[in-house]
């Protein structure tokens, strides 16, 4: 079988990071092509283009500032020429635009090509919650895996160590992602509940909107434990930006937008989009009372639900009833 070439579709924060290992990677493997093309959402940064930046100085200056990208990752701005011959396709951009840029990948996608998504979030469907990954697939006709962990971008970059999951239903697939991706540092399971994997990567950005929240109130570790669960949550709601937008919202007052805008330099939060969305899943379904805490989130961030009254959603929470 000839090389595979790897596109990655995304440049932001993760993205960028995960070409740094990517790039590493597919050099010494005789299974993927040392080519790596990087699609980038273009823009000018100081009156230069982005991708022209990255191809020159092999650095993300704006969306990962400080970190040398291996010069075999080639960033091409025209996503139709970034995904041409592609047989692995690492689709990592906000989930907000998942959608466009699937109908605009689909004329270009060959037989046999396979997709891992590390986009954290979920859209709505007909019939309730639809998965990222499924919008990919339905869209593109092609398998797709996932992988998400408590993987804060600079830390993978700074190669830290840290864990993460691949969730594939085809067993094979995830072999072939984990030896491009797993690194010393950067250690990979697989395993097969893909959707579980990918659902648990999405919610935990609405937890750690809650832990913001708590830390701009001024509440102890306790009261942010009460709304934390493990791993990914954990980084999350340390280290994470939806934490630390959250925070500023108390503090400043200001809209989650323009905290966005201000505090992010483009970077997109995925928490309050998400508590959105699983709180119109909810209102159909008729499950609001059962998720104070997703609720809360919704509501002080869209509906203008005072912050002071978040903890109330916890001591009213059904468990406890
Ligand atoms: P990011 O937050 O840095 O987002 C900015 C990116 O979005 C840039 O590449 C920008 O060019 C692009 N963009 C802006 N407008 C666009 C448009 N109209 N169409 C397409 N792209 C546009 O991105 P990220 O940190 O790489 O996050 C991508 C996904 O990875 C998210 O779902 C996130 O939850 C997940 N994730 C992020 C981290 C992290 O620490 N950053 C870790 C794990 C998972
Ligand atoms: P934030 O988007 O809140 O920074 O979280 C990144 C992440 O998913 C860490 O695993
Ligand atoms: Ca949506």
């Amino acid at each position: 079988m000839p090389p595979m070439k790897v596109c990655i579709v995304g440049s932001g924060n993760w993205g960028s990071s995960i070409a740094k290992i990517i790039g590493h990677n597919v050099k010494g493997s005789n299974r993927f092509n040392p080519i790596v093309n990087m699609w980038v959402y273009e823009e000018m940064i100081d009156g230069r283009k982005l991708t022209e930046i990255i191809n020159t100085e092999h650095e993300n200056v704006k969306y990962l500032p400080g970190h040398k990208l291996p010069k075999n990752v080639v960033a091409v701005p025209d996503i139709t020429e970034a995904v041409k011959g592609a047989k692995i396709l690492i689709f990592v951009i906000p989930h907000q635009f998942i959608s466009k840029l699937c109908d605009q990948m689909k004329p270009h996608i060959t037989e046999g090509t396979i997709g891992i998504s590390l986009i954290k979030g979920i859209d709505e469907g007909p019939d309730g919650l639809k998965l990222i990954s499924d919008i990919i697939r339905e869209k593109l006709e092609i398998e797709v895996s996932v992988l998400m962990g408590a993987n804060i971008a600079s830390e993978v970059a700074d190669e830290k160590f840290c864990e993460t999951t691949i969730g594939s239903k085809n067993e094979g697939n995830g072999q072939i992602f984990k030896e491009l991706l797993q690194t010393p540092n950067f250690r990979i399971t697989v395993v097969q509940e893909s959707d579980t994997v990918e659902l648990c990567g999405a919610l935990k950005n609405i937890v750690a909107v809650g832990a913001g929240f708590c830390d701009g109130l001024g509440f102890g570790d306790n009261t942010k434990a009460a709304s934390c669960g493990v791993a990914d949550l954990i980084t999350t709601c340390y280290g994470g930006r939806n934490r630390k937008v959250a925070e500023a919202f108390v503090r400043t007052k200001k809209s989650i937008a323009e905290l966005e805008a201000e505090m992010l330099n483009g970077q997109k939060l995925q928490g309050p989009q998400t508590s959105a969305e699983v709180y119109r899943i909810l209102q159909k379904k008729d499950m609001i009372d059962k998720f104070p805490l997703f609720v809360a989130v919704y509501l002080i961030c869209f509906e203008g639900k005072e912050v002071q009254e978040f903890i109330t959603c916890l001591q009213n929470h059904p468990e406890h009833m």
